[in-house]
């Protein structure tokens, strides 16, 4: 049952929309924010309104950083391996990163082909991948293994394949 005013509600709300949190962890979550209101509610509430303002998406790859073009793509060290590997999401960006993938550069679709949600290729981050792929020497496409997946993955050879011709 709900207890404490709509402010409270509203928090365990949102927070329990979180990946990963359920309302009950949301509601477990808020209880502890409010217990540590000047350890953690008050610091966390003010890291968000800067990361607010700070986070950008990068005008070159589509990763999320505080600066554009992004620490990655400004990199130039990056840019020596000429391997680009393309990924559905930011998500797996920061995956590869943490696995240690190495000077590499990425870039991100913000998503895949999926006509049954209407996702086409103009919702995808498709042309700046094109406009770029050809500076460098490999292209990686780390899709995932579902049939969206793979489609995407088809139409992106196809699409470099027809640009290398022309
Ligand atoms: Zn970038």
């Amino acid at each position: 049952m709900p207890s404490g005013g709509p402010e409270i509600e509203q928090l365990i709300q949102l927070l329990a929309r979180l990946p990963g949190l359920g309302p009950r962890s949301a509601r477990r979550a808020v209880l502890h924010l409010i217990k540590r209101k000047d350890q953690l509610m008050v610091p966390l509430s003010a890291a968000l309104d800067r990361a607010v303002v700070a986070v950008k998406s990068c005008e070159v790859c589509g990763n999320v950083d505080t600066i554009s073009p992004c620490s990655i793509c400004a990199d130039p060290r990056r840019g020596e391996s000429g391997i680009l590997i393309v990924v559905e999401d930011v998500a797996d960006l920061w995956a590869l990163e943490r696995a240690g993938v190495g000077q590499v550069r990425y870039h991100v679709l913000g998503g895949v082909l999926s006509p049954l949600d209407g996702v086409g290729p103009d919702d995808l981050n498709l042309e700046g991948l094109i406009g770029r792929a050809g500076e460098y020497g490999e292209v990686v496409l780390a899709m995932n293994a579902t049939v969206e997946g793979q489609t995407t993955a088809h139409y992106i050879t196809d699409r470099l394949g027809a640009r290398t011709c022309a």
